[in-house]
């Protein structure tokens, strides 16, 4: 037995793959582990379907179903092995890295930590606002929602009742839109008829962006489409706006305006996971330079996939985007050219085969880009989007259970899970106190 009672590989190299998000779960699915012994590390136990937090965090969806529990999903596979962890550090000359409960030798490193969100050094957004990164995030956010909702309930004081009954959403990505939408559509079809005693005609839903459009990523159309779809859904869209300072109670803007708020829901950036270790050259902005076989600048064994991954091509001279399908597709190749390696073959370059962008606005309101400048939106974008997700959700339990519950919040506007179950009321008004 080697380290943290890992089975020693025997003539087999030992692959260590950081990160069970899209990318490292394609990679390790792909290995042949006939020729190599692989160990994944990750955080969680359970791999996040990140398009989908939002509906976890707006009551749509509960936390099982856009989870892949890891060892279940590579249960069959050989010589695979699973550490729940946190990894800390790299140390390339001795090959091996740190985490919180030892060390692992490995022969190839793959890095595939993903992002976090990024405040851009904001300690008062860091410490009040809401990010949409991971499960816990989204639990949290539901929580409060609903948390903020009794409150406004049982004030009768009508600025505290608009300050909480504001919600600001920051960034106008494809999060802070399918947010934005998802938040309307809950005031709508659930919200009205839960608080007969509280105006919920007055929620306030506010999405700010810095710069002069929402999803800049996509076509005009789509983002032109996406914003007159918000403003008709009465979501207040606030262009060239940036939001500088919120202390819990009230956010403050560039501009010097202020808005009394409960909420700040924070999709406005965010920044890789880098492990320390590697050399500074290898590193660029918070990714890892790779060379188009997915190797970090100035290592032969150690890779970077997916969000954490600084990819330039003649295609994408300002890095590939951060999206599933890129993650996907790199942990495909990089596993396929190890083992094409393993059976003496030159190993293949990495080529992005970008099948389009998605994104859901509401209720039959979607916005696609197709290659070769197709673009649509309404009914048939929604039912895109929505066979899309389903069909790369892992496991037939999520697929079951998310097509279930979306039908049934289809047919009857239904939100299943609208239970504040934690924090307690006491607590979140003593965490106000004392922040
Ligand atoms: C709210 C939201 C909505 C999104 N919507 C879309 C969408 O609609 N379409 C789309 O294509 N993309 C979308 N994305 C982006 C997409 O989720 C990412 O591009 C994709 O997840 C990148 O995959 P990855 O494997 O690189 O990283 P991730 O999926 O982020 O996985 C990284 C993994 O590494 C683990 N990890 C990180 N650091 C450590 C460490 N030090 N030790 C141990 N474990 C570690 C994490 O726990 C995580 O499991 C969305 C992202 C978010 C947050």
């Amino acid at each position: 037995m080697d380290a943290l009672n890992l089975p020693d590989p025997k003539n087999k190299a030992r692959v260590v793959v950081i990160g069970g998000g899209f990318a490292g779960l394609n990679f390790v699915n792909k290995l042949d582990t006939d020729n190599y012994q692989v160990v994944l590390l990750d955080r969680h136990n359970y791999h996040t379907f990140a398009p989908l937090l939002y509906q976890v965090a707006t009551a749509g969806l509960e936390a099982p179903d856009i989870c892949g529990p890891l060892r279940k999903t590579f249960r069959s596979k050989q010589d695979f092995h699973f550490r729940m962890l946190v990894v800390h550090g790299i140390d390339p000359a001795a090959g091996h890295v740190s985490t919180e409960a030892g060390t692992i030798r490995y022969d190839h490193l793959v890095l595939a930590t993903g992002t976090r969100a990024n405040f851009f050094g904001n300690d008062s957004i860091e410490h009040h606002a809401f990010p949409l990164k991971t499960v816990p995030d989204a639990r949290r956010l539901r929580n409060h929602i609903f948390q903020t909702l009794e409150r406004a309930d049982l004030t009768d004081d009508p600025a505290e009742r608009e300050r909480l009954m504001t919600f600001i959403i920051v960034g106008g990505g494809p999060s802070g839109v399918e947010v934005a939408g998802a938040l309307s559509e809950l005031r709508k079809h659930v919200l009205s008829k839960d608080y007969p005693d509280t105006p919920i005609d007055r929620l306030r839903f506010v999405l700010v962006e810095g710069g002069d459009q929402l999803l800049s990523a996509f076509s005009d159309k789509s983002s032109d489409d996406a914003r007159r779809n918000l403003e008709d859904m009465g979501i207040e869209l606030h262009f060239g706006q940036l939001i500088t300072g919120y202390d819990g109670r009230t956010a403050t803007f560039k501009d010097g305006s202020t808005i009394a708020s409960g909420t700040v829901i924070w999709g406005a950036g965010v920044t890789g996971e880098v492990v320390v270790g590697l050399r500074d050259d290898s590193v660029r902005r918070g990714q890892y330079v790779v060379d188009d076989r997915l190797r970090v600048a100035g290592y032969e064994n150690v890779y970077a996939l997916g969000d954490v991954a600084y990819l330039t091509s003649d295609a994408w001279p300002k890095g590939h985007p951060g999206v599933a399908q890129v993650a996907i597709q790199m942990g495909k190749r990089l596993a396929e050219n190890l083992n094409r390696a393993a059976a003496g073959k030159q190993p293949e370059a990495f080529e992005y085969f970008d099948k389009g962008n998605l994104a859901i606005i509401g209720r039959n309101r979607a916005v696609a880009d197709l290659p070769k400048n197709i673009h649509f939106n309404g009914i048939p974008a929604w039912f895109v989007w929505a066979f899309v997700h389903i069909f790369y959700l892992i496991g037939f339990r999520n697929r079951v259970f998310t097509f279930l519950s979306w039908t049934g919040n289809y047919i009857t506007y239904n939100r299943a899970v609208r239970l504040v179950l934690e924090p307690s009321l006491e607590e979140e008004l003593r965490s106000e106190k004392v922040s």
